[in-house]
């Protein structure tokens, strides 16, 4: 689905990390349109065709998470946002709006680029991603029709919640999910506060599913932030 040069648009407002991102993903082959404003961005996300948008949240005439609303409105691209250290609440509520996933500043070149190429696979695969049935990563094998999971080839037994927590993850493998998104996936909309839920099962699934489950290898966790499927 990705074209052989993806197009990005770039909507920040600060000229060394704009400056940044175009040198280096120039170099990559991709296509750079870039916005120093909110409003700016939003006119070149639209007309550009872009195949995904990074997003600074500290934008100069409007709140980056507006911005990632309205274009919510319109696409499902993938969405990367870009965020100060003191800015963790900020960067919660852009994932809660609809971002795919954030990079800290400052960030080096090979996490941008991993970033991307998830987010970019992601979007790829999501038009057919109803009848992708089995999901593998590593020694990790989830067949969603059948509902098996299996670490190894050796058959792995969940409870149902245990197992519709790891369909979610599945569902967005690769994808960072607050906690928000995924208590409202797994227990629905009145159980958004109660984290411990997510705490308890996610240690439960990690046993039963890391080799070591205190160095988790797929079920990562995002400091402050959620959980994210290794895709
Ligand atoms: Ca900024």
């Amino acid at each position: 689905m990705a074209s052989p040069n993806p197009v990005m648009v770039v909507i920040e407002d600060d000229p060394q990390m704009r400056r940044f991102l175009r040198t280096s993903l120039r170099s990559q082959g991709f296509q750079i349109f870039e916005a120093d404003t909110g409003r700016r961005g939003l006119v070149e996300a639209g007309s550009r065709k872009p195949d995904l948008i990074i997003v600074d949240l500290g934008l100069p005439d409007m709140d980056g998470i507006d911005v990632i609303r309205a274009l919510r409105r319109w696409t499902m691209l993938p969405i990367i946002i870009l965020s100060a250290r003191s800015a963790e609440q900020h960067k919660i509520e852009a994932l809660d709006a609809g971002a795919d996933d954030y990079l800290t500043k400052p960030f080096g070149l090979g996490e941008l680029l991993a970033r991307i190429r998830v987010a970019l696979r992601h979007s790829a695969l999501n038009p057919q991603s109803g009848d992708s049935e089995v999901f593998t990563t590593g020694g990790l094998r989830v067949d969603l029709q059948k509902r098996l999971v299996s670490v190894n080839s050796h058959p792995v037994h969940l409870t149902p919640i245990q197992y519709r927590l790891l369909s979610v993850l599945v569902k967005h493998a690769g994808k960072v999910l607050t906690h928000r998104q995924i208590l409202n996936e797994v227990w629905g909309p009145s159980y958004l506060d109660n984290t411990h839920y997510l705490r308890i099962y996610m240690s439960q699934l990690r046993q039963k599913l890391e080799a070591d489950p205190a160095q988790p290898q797929y079920l990562l966790t995002e400091s402050g932030v959620g959980y994210r499927l290794q895709g």
